[in-house]
This record gives structure tokens, sequence and C-alpha cells, in this order.
């Protein structure tokens, strides 16, 4: 048993979040996570809405309202559509508790102790209305290169250059149309080139990323320069140094802030549950043997779409190291101890929509909850298994989703489960036993094959190849079915032939059982049913919950995303037990009439 930590990309907080989003981490976390758990190891997943930085801010001054109150209110949308779509969270919280802040001051302190944190005056952009910093894509000018008049403060879109908004001629703010000022200040650096050599070390020993991860990182690593923590803003994480704590315009930026998140957010579950240590086991080296970079017995998986690579296989685990001491400035680690760096980075691709990258000002986009008010949680969480961004690029398209749901979820694992369930119940009104003459050699053919799912099927989550994992279980369905037309119960009317029907059908109800099982981690709303249709009682898959909590520290309330996960079924194949009662079954997935597509697509036109 391993002490397992899924860390889950944090989505920003102003506004919905779209399939897209979930598709790139939300559910292949949730997949591991629950999976992880059935084979028997300790896991804890964690995550939250990231609420600082200059989009809230700006964003809030647009609607008239407090960025705290944008953040509550997105924080809340995005934890309850979530937890609709069943997603495990250990603790899904956010970024603006005293918790959270607490954690990362202390991590900016370590860092600060050990030297990797610098002052650095610089010349940058301030807004002259409001004494904030411009970020460079708030700017837009002329390109001095091309011309171009809508060349953004970072880049030119028109001839691809990288730009410095200095060199803008005639910049603007596309916040309110002022002129920036450019102005000397004084902030802080994380000196990122006195931890590339560790860094790099560490990327060295990594087995079984994704090449792709792998190699962006390694080349991130060749040019690595200071990078700003801290901004001109009065809207995030105070600086913990004196002088600094308590003006009013100098806050640690967004992106330090929110990758502490997975940490803090451990540290709120250990807390909540009453044993404010329990966070070590996955955080610690384990007995303070080995370093941080092999993590003893911890293992930490990290999954977010891939344009944040940079932020979990860089960035993060510098400052992991840094506050641990194992740069090349050496240091001692703060309170915290020893901290872990990342297991495996797993990194998706995008989904785009019809074609289209999402967006949502073009309206190129469906929402969660829209989503699920129109289809089922099993069916979105079935796409995106099976055909979503897990390695490629790929198209959500409403054809497709119509096509996946129809013929393979329906025609396929729903027929299994409904003819196997309702004939049974018709000629038996339980589960039959197994006639004394025994099983012949298709039925323990099928048997294995079940059997074998459960070893083919969980490797392969574990490796994070969960388009062909769930292509092993279904294989499992379709071999069930062939079984079914192939041995015909239903021709086996007769008073001498009563008893072999009773013996396929066990058999085909144990193969439903364990496919049901294996499905699971991925459609764990549907597993409930069919655990329940086969006369099982109490937890099979167990869901999330929102909770409304009162900050640990004396901060405002707010809803989070927990739940007791230490029951439900276990990886494993069980025997179902012949004389239990079944009922007629009641279909467990929807079959969609072909007219959504159009009804879809006209909406997005629309
Ligand atoms: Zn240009």
């Amino acid at each position: 048993m391993s002490h397992v930590l899924a860390a889950v990309a944090w989505p920003y907080a102003n506004g919905p979040r779209h399939i897209g989003h979930v598709s790139g981490f939300g559910v292949p976390s949730d997949v591991f996570a629950r999976y992880m758990r059935m084979a028997g190891h300790d896991v804890l997943m964690v995550s939250g809405t990231d609420e600082h930085g200059t989009p809230i801010q700006v964003q809030a001054d647009a609607e008239g309202v407090t960025p705290r109150e944008l953040a509550d209110r997105y924080n809340r949308v995005i934890a309850e559509d979530l937890q609709a779509l069943g997603l495990s969270y250990d603790l899904f919280t956010r970024t603006t508790t005293r918790n959270h802040y607490a954690v990362v001051q202390e991590l900016f302190q370590g860092l600060h102790r050990n030297g990797y944190i610098v002052p650095k005056v610089t010349t940058g952009a301030i807004s002259p209305s409001t004494g904030r910093t411009l970020p460079d894509r708030y700017i837009e000018g002329t390109c001095p290169i091309c011309g171009y008049d809508s060349a953004r403060g970072d880049q030119c879109d028109n001839c691809g250059n990288q730009l410095d908004p200095i060199d803008l001629i005639n910049p603007k703010s596309k916040i309110n149309g002022e002129t920036p000022e450019f102005v000397e200040t004084e902030h802080f650096f994380l000196d990122l080139p006195a931890l590339a050599d560790a860094l790099r070390q560490w990327l060295d020993t990594r087995e079984g990323w994704r090449p792709n991860v792998l190699r962006f990182s390694r080349n991130l690593l060749d040019d690595l320069q200071p990078r700003a923590i801290t901004r001109d803003l009065e809207w995030g994480v105070p600086i913990p140094l004196e002088g600094w704590q308590d003006r009013p315009d100098k806050r640690i930026y967004v992106w330090f802030d929110a990758v502490i998140g997975y940490l803090s957010a451990s540290i709120e579950w250990a807390r909540r549950t009453g044993d404010p240590e329990a966070w070590r086991k996955y955080w610690n080296p384990k007995g303070g043997e080995g370093s941080a970079v092999s993590g003893g017995d911890a293992l930490g998986y990290y999954f977010m779409g891939k344009d944040n690579i940079v932020f979990h296989s860089v960035i993060w685990p510098a400052l992991l190291g840094g506050y641990s001491g194992e740069g090349a400035r050496d240091g001692q680690p703060g309170e915290l101890g020893r901290l872990n760096l990342p297991t495996e980075v797993v990194s998706s691709e995008y989904l785009t929509m019809e074609g289209r990258k999402f967006s949502s000002s073009r309206k190129v986009v469906i929402y969660v909850r829209d989503f699920l008010e129109r289809y089922d949680a099993d069916a979105l969480r079935y796409f995106i298994a099976v055909a979503g961004p897990e390695s490629n690029d790929t198209d959500f398209t409403w054809a497709e989703f119509l096509r996946r749901n129809n013929d393979e979820l329906v025609a396929g694992w729903g027929n299994l489960v409904n003819r196997s369930i309702s004939m049974a119940a018709k000629n038996f009104g339980a589960i039959p036993p197994v006639d004394p003459a025994g099983l012949t050699e298709a039925d323990e053919a099928l048997l294995a094959v079940a059997r074998a799912g459960f070893t083919t099927v969980g490797d392969l989550i574990a490796r994070h190849r969960q388009k062909q994992a769930i292509g092993e279980a279904m294989k499992v369905v379709a071999e069930a079915n062939r079984y079914l037309s192939e041995q015909a119960p239903w021709k086996l009317k007769g008073e001498d032939d009563k008893p072999r029907m009773g013996t396929i059908l066990h058999v085909a109800l144990q193969v439903v059982s364990d496919a049901n099982t294996l499905l699971t981690p991925f459609l764990p709303h549907s597993a409930q049913q069919v655990h329940e249709l086969l006369g099982g009682t109490g937890v099979h898959a167990p869901m999330p919950v929102v909770e409304e909590v009162e900050d640990l520290d004396g901060g405002p309330a707010y809803p989070v995303l927990t739940g007791d996960y230490t029951v439900g079924a276990r990886w494993e194949s069980v025997p179902v037990q012949a004389g239990r009662p079944l009922a007629a079954p009641k279909p467990v997935f929807r079959k969609l009439d072909p007219s959504i597509v159009d009804e879809e697509l006209a909406r997005l036109a629309g």
C-alpha cells in the first residue's frame, strides 16, 4: 500500500468551467483516484479554486463587485459542478482561506531564508489610475517589428515575435484605454537558475512519464530565468517580510500562491480530520529516509492540461526543492520539513469543440452545468474516457457523443446488464445457481476473460492509459454479449433445459458484476445502480458531497467538496450469490434521440 497524492489542477474562479476543462484534469484524476482506492491504496485527492490575480480583479471591477464576491460566486458554481460529475475529492477548497495564506507565507519565508528569493528593481508597466501592475497581455499597441496595430504586450499575433511591452508604439491598457506608465518597482524573484541543476537531476530519475512532457520540461531548464513572484496589486497573499507585510499595494503573484494550493489543501484536509499531522504521510519522505526526490513510499501524481506543464514539472518542484534546501544554495527545510517532489506530471492535450477552440467569449462552449442538465454525468465521463484528449488533441462533436452513448454505452454495456438481469428475474426471480453438471468450456473461458480484466485494466489505469483501460473493460462487455448470443439461453425453455439456462445466466451475471467493478472508476453513478440491480446493498461507488464549513482560522465560511471514500467496492471479483432476489431492471443508460445533434449545433450557432 502506498500513500498516494492525487493533485488536481486548480480551476480559475472567473467563470463556470466547460467540458474541455473537466476532460483535461477533472475526470482523469478521479478515475485514477477511484481505482487506486479500490486497489487498496491510501489516496488523498485535493484541489480547489484559484482565486487571486489580475483577471479576477479586472472582472470584479467591471461588474462593480469585490474580487472576493466574484470568487465566492464561482467557487460555489465550480464546486457544485465537480460534485455533480462525481469527482471524489477528499478536499476541494479555495485559495482565499487563511490556512492557504499561512502555508504560502511559510513557503515564501523558507525559500527566502534559503536564499532562493531575491529582490530586484525592474521597470514594469502600471496603470496610472489604480497603481496596479498591468500584466503584459493587458497592454496593446503597434508592433515595433511589423507595424501591426493590435500587438499584445507579450507577443505580436501578426508576426509572431515575442515582445516587451515597453517597446510597443502607442501602448494602451486593454482594461480602460489609458496609457500605461513604465516605472521602476521593486519585486521579489524566484532564483530558478540556482535550482536548475537539482531539477535536471530529478527529471533524470523520472520514469513512465509521457515522453512529450519530459522532453518539454527538460528543454525549459536550458533557459531558466529568475521569475517574478510579487506584483503591484491589492488582491492576493501579503508578502511575509518586514516592511512588506503591511503594504497594501504589493502582493504575492497568483501563480506562486496557486501551485502551493496542493500542499495547503492537504494541510487543511488533515486539520479537518482531527489529525493535523496526517498530511505528512503524503508529503514528507518516510521517517526522514531518502531524499525528497525519491519520496519514499509516498507517491504524488499531478493532473493538468498541457498549458500548465511548466508550473508542475519545473516551478512547483523548484519551490519544493528550494524550501527543502536542495538547490545550489543548499539551506535547511522549514517547519513543514522536506517536501516530496512530484512522482509524475500527468498532462492531457486539448479538447476542441466541433473543430474549434473552446471560447467563452465567442460562445464556442458548453458549460458542465448546462451539459448535466440535459445529459447524464456518466455519459460525459464515458466520452471523456474513451475519446478524450489523453495523448492527442481531440475534438468533441455532438454526433460522436450521440454515437458513443447510443452504440457503446446503451447498446453494449446497458444491453448486457438489462438482458441478463431481466432474463434471470423473469425465469428465476433471483440469481440462479450453477447446475450440478458444472461449467462448460465456454463458461470458464468467459469467466477467465472477466477475471483477467482486473490485472489488465488496473495496470493501465495505474499507468495513466485510461483510454486503453476502458477499451479493455468494454472488451469484456463485448465478450459477454457474444457469449449470450451464442448460448441463447432464451431458447432453453423446457423443464429439462432450465438448469442449463440458469448456469448461463449465473455466468453472465457474474461477468456483469465483474465488468461493473472494472467500469466503476469510469462510471461511478451507473456502477452504483448496476450493483443495486444485482441485488447489492450499501455503497458501491462513494460520491462526493458539498459541505458548508467554517474557515479554520476565523475567516468567512465557504463550501468544500469532500466525502467518505473508505467504503465501496474493492478491485476484485466478488462471487454473485445464487438465490439473491432480482427484480426486472430499469434501464441504466438513456438512449438519446438523434435530433439532439441538430439542437445542440443550433445552440452553438445561436
Ligand atoms: Zn509584429
